[in-house]
């Protein structure tokens, strides 16, 4: 079956789905994204999704192209269109098509949207989750604004590259104070020795993942105590557990870092039981 994507009102097969070489996601990275997961034939937290997106849109002074509702209308297509029951969905929105100039294309143009989706085999994530995986530092060479999720993502690629040389998962990023920032697509967490969890607040130097938000409220339901600070990767190899989280990985427990083990080098059982419970405090939409 051919994947099919939604570009700017058309659902296409991959094949003949594209943008404008003068598109602006193309020329400049102008453009900003969201990646959804599909859970159970259900889209999980397009709310947030849609909110992050409009604040991504409103940070680069981009518009926001349709409603909210006409959003969902057309992600719940693109999924159905290619079948997807676990997988995810992914919504990029570029300024739009401009002849080649760093500026702002005067008058605005429209943006572009283009959706597409896959499906990934649930049991995959599982079997990871069950062995963990393990992951590298590599110092933090990414602009300021990281908070807002736009396509530039090339030291993320750069990063993520690195990781897979060293036979590990993900890279951790490392601020110019020797603090872990995010991981190259996925937030970094511990947890201590005494039980607390640790993560980076998102108020600078990441993107505050929908994952991270919603797993505040699970962490919060079974009675764990989290402090939002900075963390070293030392503090990390000293921990009890450490763990990332993201909307295609979930919570995903890392039993090494820089080739030494955390804790006793197996998934802890307190980002087992945050991963089990997590979905209970998600938004549903079916398909
Ligand atoms: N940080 C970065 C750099 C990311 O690319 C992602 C994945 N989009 C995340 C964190 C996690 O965000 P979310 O939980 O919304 O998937």
């Amino acid at each position: 079956m051919s994947r099919i994507a939604y570009v700017n009102g058309q659902y296409l097969p991959h094949a003949n789905a594209a943008v404008h070489v003068e598109d602006r996601g193309f020329q400049f990275a102008d453009a900003v994204y969201e990646v959804c997961e599909i859970r159970d034939g259900c889209l999980v937290d397009p709310t947030l999704h849609f909110e992050r997106l409009e604040r991504s849109l409103r940070e680069l002074r981009i518009a926001v192209p349709t409603s909210r509702a006409a959003m969902l209308v057309v992600m719940r297509r693109v999924a159905r269109a290619n079948r997807v029951h676990d997988g995810s969905l992914y919504i990029q929105v570029s300024r739009g098509r401009a002849r080649r100039d760093h500026v702002f294309p005067t008058p605005a143009v429209r943006p572009t949207v283009v959706m597409t989706a896959k499906s990934v085999a649930r049991a995959k994530g599982e079997a990871l989750a069950e062995q963990g995986i393990r992951v590298i530092t590599v110092p933090d060479n990414r602009w300021e604004r990281v908070d807002i999720k736009s396509v530039s993502l090339l030291p993320n690629c750069l990063a993520k590259q690195a990781a897979k040389e060293a036979g590990a998962k993900e890279a951790w990023f490392v601020d110019a104070d020797g603090f872990v920032t995010e991981g190259s697509s996925t937030n970094a967490w511990i947890v201590t020795r005494d039980g607390r969890l640790v993560t980076r607040p998102a108020e600078f130097g990441i993107l505050r993942g929908i994952t991270r938000t919603v797993l505040l409220d699970v962490a919060d339901r079974l009675g764990l105590i989290v402090e939002e600070r900075a963390f070293t990767p030392a503090e990390a190899k000293a921990a009890a557990e450490a763990f990332i989280t993201a909307a295609t990985t979930l919570v995903m427990p890392v039993v090494s870092v820089d080739g030494d083990a955390v804790g006793d080098g197996r998934p802890g059982p307190t980002a087992l039981a945050l991963r089990q419970a997590f979905h209970a405090s998600t938004e549903r939409v079916p398909l």
